[in-house]
């Protein structure tokens, strides 16, 4: 089936502004690069949402949800199925009492930012992590000692078989930068987080320390998707890649980040497959040198089973 095909199909429920056919992803990844997908549609409540579901399903397509992006890389080929990106309904942020509300598709700094503007604290930490509420939620983001599951109080999801559920945290599987999110194909559509009081002045005081941090430690000037494996029990992706003497190798256009090491960068021209590459390289090299095995926290789409 073609873009415009499906987009064909779509168009019988959504408006055609929302439906984008052979779309590049390279324009909604933070990497900056990679390959078209079949189809990009934008839905703003759970209507449309289960609409474009039930299109995509009758026809055997794959479809993936689209966050802000900052955690995929689509292969250079692209990617044959539709990418669904949460808008309207999905991106409030509401706070009530101790309790920010917030949409699957809301940004997590946009309502790490407001629970501090409410003298909320507990959510500093998140207001430099790029990605949406839903993105954040599947893969347990976490920055600075904490993780999304430590705020976490339930969770709204719409199941494989269109039911919208409420979880409780335990019911989320939460794991280091997992979550029953990688298990199911559950889709996020709201959050609610547990916060207390705070003093307004301090909280600021640590946005800005986290954010200070980041900018000194980080290589945030080049597209990257964060740090691209996840920390090995008891150690250090960063510390494990340096050792192997990997800061500064690259692939093509891709680099492994000399001012953070666990951060693959794209210097303007790498493809996709510059930075899959280099990502197999670090992982060979660093099991060499050092015995351990990385597992990568970016990720990919396009060709099942590659990763
Ligand atoms: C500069 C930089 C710094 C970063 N720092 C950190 C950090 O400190 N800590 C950290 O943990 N991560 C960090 N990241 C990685 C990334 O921001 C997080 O993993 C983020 O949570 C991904 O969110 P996203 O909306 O961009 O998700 P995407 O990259 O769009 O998607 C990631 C996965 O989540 C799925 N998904 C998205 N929305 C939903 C939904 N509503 N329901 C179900 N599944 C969904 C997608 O299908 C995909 O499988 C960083 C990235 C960058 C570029």
């Amino acid at each position: 089936m073609t873009g415009k095909e499906i987009a064909a199909i779509l168009a019988e429920h959504l408006d055609e502004r929302y439906i984008h056919p052979d779309s590049p992803m390279s324009d909604c990844c933070s990497f900056r690069t990679g390959g078209n997908a079949l189809c990009i549609v934008e839905v703003h409540n759970v209507e449309e949402l289960r609409k474009v579901l039930t299109c995509v399903r009758k026809k055997f397509l794959p479809y993936s949800i689209l966050g802000n992006g900052t955690n995929i890389l689509v292969e250079d080929e692209g990617y044959s199925g539709v990418c669904v990106m949460l808008q309207g309904e999905f991106t409030k942020v509401d706070v009530t009492g101790y309790e920010v509300t917030a949409g699957g598709g809301a940004s997590l700094a946009a309502a790490g930012r407001m629970a501090a503007d409410m003298w909320l604290t507990g959510m500093e930490w998140a207001c430099g992590i790029p990605g949406t509420i839903g993105g954040a939620i599947k893969m347990n983001a976490g920055a600075f000692g904490s993780e999304m599951s430590t705020i976490v109080k339930r969770v709204k999801a719409l199941t494989t078989a269109g039911e919208e559920v409420f979880l409780r945290p335990y019911e989320c599987h939460f794991g280091y930068r997992t979550s029953l999110f990688c298990e199911k194909k559950y889709i996020v559509l709201e959050a609610v987080f547990e916060l207390r009081k705070g003093d307004k002045n301090e909280i600021n005081a640590t946005i800005e320390k986290y954010a200070k941090e980041r900018r000194d430690k980080q290589p945030l000037d080049l597209p990257s998707a964060g740090c691209i494996f996840k920390n090995p029990k008891d150690n250090f992706a960063a510390k494990l890649i340096e050792e192997a003497g990997l800061g500064g190798a690259h692939e093509g256009g891709a680099m492994v980040s000399k001012k953070h090491h666990g951060f693959i960068v794209n210097t303007g021209t790498a493809t996709a497959a510059d930075i899959v590459n280099l990502m197999n390289r670090v992982r060979n090299e660093v099991y060499k040198n050092s015995g351990v095995r990385l597992e990568p926290e970016l990720i990919v789409l396009g060709r099942p089973g590659r990763y």
